[in-house]
């Protein structure tokens, strides 16, 4: 039969082999790690705690994708009013921010809608994000919110951001939704996300199961050399296998590795393409009353984390009963913001961090604190994307090889993007394979 290989085994490559099963095809999954489901693994913790790879919630609006991972867990998952907080200079204010000022002092709510009118009477050139923030927010909302939550999360100032990986990400609000925000406690819910749905239990991993269960999967299977010419991959253990075509989802800069003899314009735009990393710190608290959201944002500089997240709120089942669960996310980029040291420095500084800003107090019993690295978080938008990207793409597609996946299409991409571009990409070797 005719054999096609897929790279990893994250909802990126069940989005391609689901979608291939329709086939008469020979299909294998082989990926490094000894468990499935790459980033949207959830690690469960003797302690009775279950986090994710970072807060993982399905918030799609296609139906298709909605149904498919509903179908995933027959139906045994909740729907939740996705609830979020900012943090700055020691006040909490609702989400967004800019239409939720009520909390400030009342200086800055003053200065800030000053300059978001002032601002509305220039014309400005965009630029880049920065020039987009000014735009939209006016300076001091911009450089006091986004601009430092950018600098923290994306690892680089504004301005080495491009504005197209934004979408609805960023709410532009009237004038009259910012004072009737910094006026009133209680404002419409202005978020592109209003819900999402989580697994009632095993946490989101939990989506995966049932395809793993369908596929033909080989874990513990690291690729470390990829030949084009003869189709083959050859693993770390030395074993290799032969294929027809390939889908990888395995990140850009990784993949070019295993290929030998890339032409040097490609290992040097495989080289510019950016990534964040991230240090989550997994902690677990002998109570459950300390948050009343999904997501809190943090602006300060001095504060190590850009945003916690609670896996108890997404699923009771994430946390022993009475306790209680906080992933702390803190970015790095070897472009930008190197990581040095281990995961586990961050967590006293986190633990302390968490107590300055009132999450939990001093005297908490704390069950559990574990840290991990996670090599590959966010895309970043900078400034040589695009370009490096139609390079290093333009040569895989050359070669023979479909790409997929966030770090297989260098995209900002959820969960239901990933599996839609899985399937483009099965679609394609299916073509490939017919040619
Ligand atoms: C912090 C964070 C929060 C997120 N929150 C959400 C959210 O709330 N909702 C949402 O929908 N999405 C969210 N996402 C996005 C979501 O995680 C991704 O869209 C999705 O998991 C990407 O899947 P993938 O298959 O493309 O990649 P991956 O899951 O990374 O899969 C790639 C696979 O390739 C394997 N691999 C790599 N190299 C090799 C090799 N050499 N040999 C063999 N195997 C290899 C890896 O082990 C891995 O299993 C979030 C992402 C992050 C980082």
């Amino acid at each position: 039969m005719t054999k096609v290989a897929i790279i990893g085994t994250g909802v990126s490559a069940f989005g391609a082999a689901n979608s291939l099963a329709k086939e008469k095809l020979d299909v294998t999954l082989y990926d490094k790690n000894s468990f499935y489901a790459g980033h949207t693994v959830s690690l469960k913790y003797q302690e009775g705690f279950t986090f994710d790879i970072g807060p993982h919630v399905s918030f799609t609006s296609d139906e298709r994708i909605q149904s498919m991972l509903a179908d995933a867990v027959d139906g045994d998952f909740d729907t939740h009013d996705y609830k979020f907080n900012n943090y700055w200079k020691g006040a909490w204010l609702g989400h967004p921010a800019q239409t939720n000022l009520y909390g400030l002092p009342t200086d800055v709510i003053v200065k800030v809608i000053a300059d978001f009118v002032e601002q509305g009477t220039r014309q400005v050139d965009i630029r880049n994000y920065e020039d987009w923030l000014l735009v939209a927010y006016g300076r001091t909302f911009a450089e006091q919110f986004p601009g430092q939550y950018t600098y923290k999360y994306h690892t680089t100032p504004a301005r080495n951001l491009t504005t197209d990986w934004m979408g609805p990400r960023m709410y532009r609000p009237k004038l009259e939704e910012m004072l009737y925000g910094a006026l009133s406690a209680e404002t419409p819910n202005v978020h592109y996300i209003q819900n999402f749905r989580y697994p009632r239990s095993g946490g989101f991993g939990r989506y995966l199961d049932k395809w793993a269960r369908a596929s033909h999967l080989e874990l513990n299977h690291h690729v470390e050399r990829i030949d084009a010419r003869a189709r083959t991959l050859t693993f770390r253990s030395g074993s290799t296998a032969s294929y027809d075509a390939l889908i990888s989802s395995v990140p850009l800069p990784e993949v070019v590795k295993l290929i030998a003899g890339v032409p040097a314009d490609v290992t040097a735009a495989a080289a510019r393409l950016a990534c964040s990393a991230c240090v989550l710190v997994n902690i677990g608290v002998a109570r459950d009353d300390f948050a009343n959201t999904h997501i809190d944002y943090f602006y300060d500089l001095d504060i190590v984390f850009p945003r916690t997240s609670y896996p108890h709120m997404m699923a009771r089942s994430n946390a022993p009963a009475g306790c209680g669960s906080i992933q702390v996310e803190v970015y790095f980029s070897p472009k930008y913001r190197p990581f040095a040291g281990k995961p586990e420095d961050y967590i006293e500084p986190v633990l302390r961090d968490l107590i300055r800003c009132g999450v939990i107090e001093e005297h908490d019993k704390i069950l559990l604190k574990h840290a991990v690295y996670i090599p590959y978080a966010n895309i970043i938008f900078d400034h040589d994307r695009a370009d490096a990207l139609s390079i290093v793409r333009g040569y895989l597609d050359d070669i023979g090889i479909d790409t997929c996946g966030r770090y297989g299409e260098w995209g900002y991409y959820w969960t239901d993007d990933s599996i839609k571009s899985g399937e483009r990409a099965a679609e394609k070797a299916v073509s490939r394979l017919s040619r």
